[in-house]
């Protein structure tokens, strides 16, 4: 059993990756950023508290991801866990911990995916995804099919885009993970858990150094 942090910015890649390695490795994906989205589709009380703070591009409080984190915890998966997203504070980060040892898990490995902003800018703001199955497209790299087939799924789905990725609420995104989120860079390193793979490199590419790292 593996259990990893996915590592880096907005648009490093993280949530394209995490789900190769759910289809390969049979890992399970634990998103914050798709809790809280689920959270404010189904109207929940939590959902509604979040929806601003998220619009605006900032970063929810620690106690509430933290919470989502541990229900999802209870149920321990043979295949390991992926962090995506999360933790995006010292404070997470150190739940995290507590956490993993309560339930007698271990961290294998924090893989820092490195990209520079401007490229996050252009695959932020021309990303989409299927509203289906999830699978990401770009309006530059890989268009949405015309005939509105997604090619991962194989459904005629509506394709999404996140109200958050736009270039206001990005650069208030990319200003937090600065501010709190790249601390953990320092502070994984210093466990000897900090992997680093180029988050630039082609999608296959960069699968091919996770798994390498991941042995
Ligand atoms: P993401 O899908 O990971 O880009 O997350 C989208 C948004 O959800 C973020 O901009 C935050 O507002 C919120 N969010 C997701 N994960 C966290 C987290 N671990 N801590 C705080 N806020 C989060």
């Amino acid at each position: 059993m593996t259990n990893i942090i996915l590592l880096g910015p907005p648009g490093a890649g993280k949530g394209t990756q995490a789900r190769r390695l759910v289809e390969e490795r049979g890992m399970v994906q634990l998103s914050t950023g798709d809790m809280l989205r689920e959270a404010r589709t189904s109207g929940t009380e939590m959902g509604r508290r979040v929806a601003a703070v998220m619009d605006r591009g900032e970063l929810v409080t620690d106690e509430i991801v933290i919470g989502l984190i541990e229900e999802k915890l209870n149920g321990a998966h043979a295949g390991g866990f992926i962090f995506d997203g999360f933790p995006r504070t010292l404070a997470q980060a150190d739940a995290l911990g507590a956490l993993l040892d309560r339930h007698g898990l271990k961290l294998d490995a924090v893989i820092e995916m490195q990209v520079d902003d401007a490229a996050l800018v252009s695959r932020i703001t021309a990303r989409s995804t299927c509203g289906n199955c999830g699978e990401v497209y770009n309006d530059l790299t890989k268009p949405i099919p015309s005939d509105g087939v997604c090619t991962s799924c194989g459904e005629k789905a509506e394709f999404k885009r996140r109200a958050d990725d736009n270039e206001e609420s990005l650069r208030q995104r990319l200003m937090e993970y600065y501010k709190k989120t790249s601390p953990l860079i320092g502070y994984y390193y210093a466990k000897g858990n900090l992997r680093t793979v180029d988050g630039l490199a082609e999608i296959e590419d960069v699968a091919k150094d996770i798994a390498h790292l991941l042995g």
